[in-house]
């Protein structure tokens, strides 16, 4: 389905994918590894994905200024505008799920969660989150430009970088 819904736009779902990385996850930790993890992927194969979307236009990539060996990943203005017109990727799964009942899509989604816990468990998924519900996040701690604090990077953020997937998120256990 997402192939299909890919192909009208001339990208293949795992591009679409590295799109949304580069979109929604924070500028300094949106680095090729990162995208590897969050696709379970091998760094060559991430490479290999990011540089086709850089050969389209849509991607461009700089090295991290503190650390010349890692490859930070930004959208292009027009990266930007395809990711504007991604708001219904997905939508013909989601129209199928649409007549399964409530209580089934309920239990589907319990079952699925617990998978993924498991998976993220052993290493073998990322799944990267905002700030809020981080152990390591601070909210409220710093001054009006850079209000919230991470403990693990040992940094303040902006709100807008607190609200951007970060593939460091620890979950408070509860
Ligand atoms: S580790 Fe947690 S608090 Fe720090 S930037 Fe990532 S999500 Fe935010």
């Amino acid at each position: 389905m997402t192939q299909a819904e890919g192909d009208a736009m001339g990208l293949s779902p795992v591009q679409i994918q590295a799109l949304l990385f580069a979109a929604y996850t924070r500028s300094d930790v949106a680095t090729v590894g990162n995208f590897a993890g969050a696709i379970g992927t091998t760094h060559v194969t991430a490479v290999k994905i990011i540089n086709g979307l850089v050969r389209k236009g849509l991607v461009s990539k700089a090295q991290k200024p503190e650390d010349r060996r890692v490859t930070l990943l930004n959208l292009t203005p027009e990266g930007k505008v395809i990711v504007s017109q991604l708001n219904h990727w997905g939508h013909s799964l989601e129209e199928a799920l649409g007549s399964i009942p409530d209580e089934a899509l309920a239990d589907f989604e319990i079952g699925l969660s617990a998978i993924i816990s498991a998976m993220q468990q052993r290493g073998q998924l990322v799944v990267a989150e905002p700030c809020l519900g981080c152990m390591h996040f601070q909210p409220n701690t710093g001054e009006a430009v850079t209000p919230h604090f991470c403990g693990l990077i040992q940094q303040y953020l902006t709100h807008e970088a607190s609200l951007q997937e970060c593939p460091e998120h620890t979950p408070i256990e509860v």
